[in-house]
């Protein structure tokens, strides 16, 4: 673990707003002195994940989960701190330190840039040979289906050659190893043959770059009609095919974006590219993803479903459906003539038809209540039934009542069923659906989407009631903090966290710098510790006068730490006693404390009693 200096994580920390950071996954609506949303922890269908800018930190009340903005990239990114911090220094254009001087991080950084370059030199070097001789074919292969020049080369596209060795003879000479060309994923290795070879040969090269420009890995398509079709890089330190969208570096750049629009394959969004729409993305030859359509709302909520008009094409659309609008975003359903896909219509009816597609295109629920029409015949009462219960379904999944409503008039008077009883079933539906969402939220996983177990609530005792509440009153400044770290004294705390807490407030009260609770969080790199201070500074704190709170708090504590070593000069004693006393003077320091540990406990027992009486009159 890298120990970034303290100035630069505040610096990085104070530039990531926590409202801006989280709206980029979450949609946020005001409320009071906070915002809400709906959790991006666990599903939900009403919002009670809580942000307050004013305190830096989240809360969901709905399964417990909160932090701050570190802990937040975290969890929604699935990284540790240090990965965390560099993807928040990067949002704000803060630089990462120099002297982050730890031996292992600058090496892993290292190792991680040098496998991106050879991604970069590889996919130059494939570059290059579309536009040689043996590229001839595969260059052909490309203007055949339309591209022109510009559009080749924006997309970098290259050409990896029918041989097996070229790319790894090629890089090799560049001075990269066998082992990083292996981890990349441009050449595989068949162990039992003990021989090391090119993945791609003979096939038209797509490089897959992210939105910061780095290659992340490949797809490869035939030239022939070989199987398979297309081949990607397997998923690498690099390449993540779940977590990432070809063609999001360019339509990221777009401006102004206003929508994004998702189509199946890569030759679809580089002819929407030619054509004239930069904001069309694809999913990595897998089905769209959640963690894709988070990315996509990170850009713009807005998007367009483009898909295949064919049967697989339908399908999964509907699935994009309902995995876009659990991220957020508002999708719309483009539909194509004749089983056409995009890349077919842009050239068969030209760009001005696409838009009047654009125009004319469906809300999630008008394609998925248009689907079940097709699926149900309304002529026959039976089809009507199975058709209204679908589609009281559908309609279950709405928000907006005035929406609901007006499907619910057009299926009356279409179907000639009561909107009494579409009401009926909608409510059922809905109550199911409740139902369902309460069974997910009760079984136990890893998956971050379903809630672990309520735990027990475990009563917290007097003791550690008075270490949280120190906490919290350290973390409101540097007048309750010293206060505070006066009345302890050199008394340690009990838990291993709040004894890190008092550490951190000494060292920013011995550097002059601010103490509030997320200066106190952004220091603490583990993500359920930060969820547990979050919880401790959010707890009620109720009091009359402060400081009889506080001496009350301390009083408490030391007590503790005098019984606790009350029972260590007992056990101490009786084990000398039961050796018969070897060591006299020992025996006789040890009691000797002992008596005016009891002493003390004593008459602080009787002081609190008179306190208690005089604070009564
Ligand atoms: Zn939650």
């Amino acid at each position: 673990m890298p120990w970034f200096p303290d100035e630069w994580i505040d610096e990085v920390v104070s530039r990531n707003d926590i409202v801006d950071v989280i709206s980029e996954y979450v949609i946020l609506k005001p409320s009071g002195r906070g915002y809400f949303g709906l959790c991006p922890f666990h599903s939900e269908k009403t919002a009670s994940f809580h942000v307050s800018p004013e305190r830096q930190i989240y809360h969901c009340f709905g399964c417990g989960e909160g932090g701050n903005v570190i802990s937040f990239v975290m969890g929604m990114e699935h990284v540790e701190f240090v990965e965390a911090m560099e993807h928040l220094a990067e949002r704000a254009g803060v630089p990462l330190p120099n002297d982050t001087d730890t031996k292992d991080y600058q090496k892993e950084r290292e190792e991680r840039q040098q496998l991106y370059e050879i991604n970069r030199e590889c996919a130059r070097y494939y570059r290059s040979k579309l536009f040689e001789e043996e590229g001839k074919e595969a260059l052909a292969y490309l203007n055949s289906r339309g591209l022109d020049m510009r559009t080749i080369k924006s997309f970098g596209l290259g050409y990896a050659p029918d041989r097996w060795e070229c790319a790894r003879e090629y890089l090799k000479s560049r001075g990269y190893e066998e082992k990083q060309l292996l981890e990349v994923g441009i050449t595989v290795e068949n162990k039992e043959k003990g021989r090391i070879y090119d993945r791609f040969r003979n096939r038209a090269m797509f490089p897959i770059i992210n939105q910061r420009g780095l290659v992340l890995g490949f797809g490869g398509r035939v030239l022939d009609g070989s199987l398979p079709k297309y081949l990607n890089s397997s998923d690498s330190p690099t390449f993540s095919k779940s977590r990432n969208l070809f063609g999001l570096n360019l339509a990221g750049k777009a401006r102004p974006l206003k929508f994004l629009i998702i189509v199946e394959g890569y030759m679809d969004v580089i002819t929407l590219h030619q054509f004239g729409f930069p904001q069309a993305v694809a999913s990595l030859g897998t089905s769209l993803t959640e963690e894709q359509a988070r990315l996509m709302r990170r850009y713009i909520p807005e998007v367009y479903i483009a898909y295949d008009g064919d049967a697989a094409g339908q399908k999964a659309t509907l699935r994009a459906l309902d995995i876009l609008r659990d991220a957020g975003c508002r999708a719309r359903v483009m539909q194509f003539p004749d089983g056409l896909d995009p890349d077919e219509v842009l050239k068969k009816y030209g760009p001005e038809y696409f838009r009047k597609l654009m125009d004319n295109s469906q809300s999630a629920v008008n394609y998925k209540l248009g689907r079940l029409r097709e699926k149900y015949d309304p002529e026959t009462t039976e089809g009507k039934v199975d058709f209204a219960t679908a589609a009281a379904g559908v309609l279950a999944e709405l928000d907006n009542p005035i929406e609901r409503d007006t499907h619910v008039r057009e299926l009356e008077s279409r179907l000639g069923i009561s909107s009494r009883a579409i009401y009926d079933q909608i409510n059922r539906a809905q109550a199911v659906a409740g139902k369902q969402n309460r069974r997910q939220r009760n079984s136990v996983g890893n998956n971050r989407n379903t809630i672990k177990k309520k735990q027990p609530k475990i009563l917290k005792s007097r003791y550690s009631k008075a270490e949280d509440h120190l906490i919290q009153l350290m973390a409101q400044g540097e007048v309750m903090a010293r206060k505070v770290l006066d009345g302890l004294g050199n008394i340690t705390l009990q838990d291993p966290l709040h004894q890190r807490v008092v550490a951190i407030v000494r060292d920013l009260l011995e550097k002059d710098r601010d103490i509030s609770e997320a200066q106190i969080l952004s220091r603490i790199t583990d993500r359920e510790d930060v969820k547990k201070l979050v919880d401790i500074f959010r707890q009620e704190m109720e009091y009359d006068n402060l400081d009889t709170m506080l001496s009350d708090w301390l009083g408490q504590i030391a007590r503790n730490t005098l019984n606790k070593r009350r029972q260590e000069l007992q056990n101490e004693t009786s084990t000398l006693e039961r050796e018969g006393i070897p060591d006299m003077e020992k025996y006789r320091l040890l009691l000797q404390e002992l008596q005016q540990l009891n002493h003390r406990l004593s008459t602080d027992k009787l002081e609190r009693r008179k306190l208690r009486e005089e604070r009564r009159v």
